[in-house]
């Protein structure tokens, strides 16, 4: 049997990058899995194609995540289509990067309410019927930028930072009720989000980097699935990090 059949899953920030992996990944291993986009819906039709092609279950719902009535709305129609909800992964994330001279207060505002407020939106809105379940499993993705820092981030790793300090205090709410509530803090991961970084600081994040590379994606859905699978059910709030061993704590 495949580790997440009869599970529904939803991805945020699905259309591309990590999400589309995680998608992939989860569907691979039987969930049926709701790939939720903000704007691109083709992009996100394209996923469910790919999936449904591979023998799978999928649809997308399109959703801006960093509004709060908006994740409501989100999560009650994955239920209200599926019936149940068992795994979220809070996937959706921005940079505005800028030296804290030249950050403005809109790119402040903007990382964190897409970054970390999203988180809180989501999962308010799942935390009853998954109460009801007692059984769930919340996945979000952070990075090692909330961990250790970076210059010319302070918005984006306060907001990662922030999600790990969420994670860490819904794992206690929710210990009790069946649910686990984990992080993963990818490191250098090659996307669309990281392809516009200049090739000197791609060539140096390399001698950072221990095992001397970036990841995929892929590699970053894989840690994905294990966390949602029942086998890791005796973990919660962790922060597994998927970065080649940049940040060994
Ligand atoms: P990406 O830009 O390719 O994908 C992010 C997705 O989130 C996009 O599809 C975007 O449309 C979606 N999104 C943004 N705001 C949204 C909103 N308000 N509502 C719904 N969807 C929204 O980036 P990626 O590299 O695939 O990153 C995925 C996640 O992994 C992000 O949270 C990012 O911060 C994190 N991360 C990425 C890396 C990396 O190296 N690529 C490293 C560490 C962490």
């Amino acid at each position: 049997m495949q580790s997440l059949e009869g599970r529904v899953a939803l991805i945020t920030g699905a259309s591309r990058g990590i999400g589309r992996a995680i998608a992939v990944e989860l569907a691979a291993q039987g969930a049926t899995v709701v790939v939720n986009y903000r704007s691109n819906q083709d992009a996100a039709s394209a996923v469910v194609d790919e999936i449904i092609g591979a023998g799978g279950k999928a649809n997308a719902i399109g959703a801006d995540v960093s509004q709060f009535e908006a994740a409501g709305d989100l999560v009650a129609q994955t239920i209200e289509q599926h019936g149940q909800l068992d795994i979220l992964v809070n996937n959706a994330g921005i940079a505005r990067d800028n030296l804290i001279l030249r950050l403005g207060e809109d790119d402040w505002d903007t990382v964190i309410e897409t970054n970390l407020k999203s988180v809180f939106n989501t999962c308010k809105a799942v935390f009853k019927p998954m109460m009801r379940k007692r059984y769930g499993r919340i996945i979000n993705i952070s990075s090692v930028s909330g961990i250790a820092g970076n210059a010319g981030q302070t918005n984006y790793s306060a907001s990662k930072a922030g999600m790990i300090g969420f994670s860490r205090a819904l794992a206690r709410e929710a210990a009790t009720r069946g649910i686990t509530v984990n992080v993963i803090a990818p490191g250098f991961i090659s996307t669309d989000m990281t392809e516009d970084l200049t090739e000197d600081l791609k060539d140096l994040s390399l001698a950072a980097i221990p095992l001397g590379r970036w990841g995929d994606a892929q590699e970053v859905a894989y840690a994905v699935a294990f966390l949602a699978s029942e086998r890791a059910g005796y973990i919660t709030g962790q922060v597994l990090s998927v970065d080649g061993g940049m940040v060994m704590a």
